[in-house]
């Protein structure tokens, strides 16, 4: 099932996507799914990010090719960093460019949502805890990163966290899972999941040894290889095998 989160007609609300419509929801699907019956049609909505969450956990160099890419060796932990919640937004927003950045560079990542609170689950409970899956943009200023030596302020900037379209609560090739970035519909990132360091069995339960983790919370699994800069006016898309795609400008 895709689930998506909307403005219709100034209220908030969330629904299932089936091709061109929207069945909407009484209730947020994080309690139960529930419909109340009002159909729409897709393009009568406005796309939200499909979940406010509390934090966004990333995943640093999870993809072997990326970790290769920066000279840097696998590591034998996870290295993880949070985006703030006011970083996120939803399919169609705009990257806002800061005027005190060189370099801003976009991040496809498939991106998991948390179902029900968890804190130091076991690798072999930790999927039940997983809501679905969606696309994420880490968006990065890239200049910041190396001079601050670490990473709160490059991936922290307003409108840093472009997250959707979509949650799809039941991907089907997790563990073989095509990740694309386009810029301005030119394929720069084309990874695969198979390319992981750590498992996402092993990143919920890790993280969730670390923090307690809420529903709606999210965790950014990492970036393949391909990185690199945007520029103001450019259109950047994270595709996501299963789930669709996340399309952003940059202002
Ligand atoms: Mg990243």
């Amino acid at each position: 099932m895709k689930i998506i989160r909307f403005k219709y007609q100034k209220k908030i609300s969330w629904g299932e996507l089936r091709k061109n419509d929207v069945y909407c929801f009484s209730m947020s699907p994080f309690k139960s799914i529930n419909y109340s019956g009002l159909k729409l049609k897709q393009v009568d909505v406005q796309f939200l990010a499909p979940v406010n969450p509390s934090k966004v956990v990333c995943v640093g160099l999870n993809y072997r090719g990326h970790a290769r890419e920066l000279g840097m060796a696998d590591f034998s932990e996870p290295v993880i960093f949070l985006k703030p919640q006011s970083s996120v937004i939803g399919p169609g927003a705009v990257i806002k460019y800061p005027s005190s950045v060189s370099r801003l560079d976009y991040e496809a990542e498939l991106a998991l949502v948390i179902g029900k609170t968890c804190s130091a689950v076991s690798e072999e409970a930790a999927l039940e805890h997983i809501f679905g899956y969606t696309g994420l943009n880490d968006v990065t200023a890239r200049c910041i990163q190396s001079r601050d030596g670490q990473w709160t302020r490059a991936k922290s900037f307003d409108t840093f966290c472009p997250i959707g379209p979509c949650i799809e609560t039941n991907l089907k090739k997790i563990t073989n899972c095509r990740i694309k970035l386009y810029l301005n519909s030119r394929l720069k990132q084309d990874g695969c999941t198979s390319d992981f360091v750590f498992a996402i069995r092993y990143l919920v339960s890790f993280i969730s040894r670390v923090m307690t983790l809420y529903p709606g919370d999210i965790i950014s699994t990492g970036t393949p290889q391909g990185v690199g800069p945007m520029q103001r006016g450019d259109t950047v898309e994270v595709s996501i095998e299963g789930i669709g795609r996340l399309k952003n400008t940059v202002v």
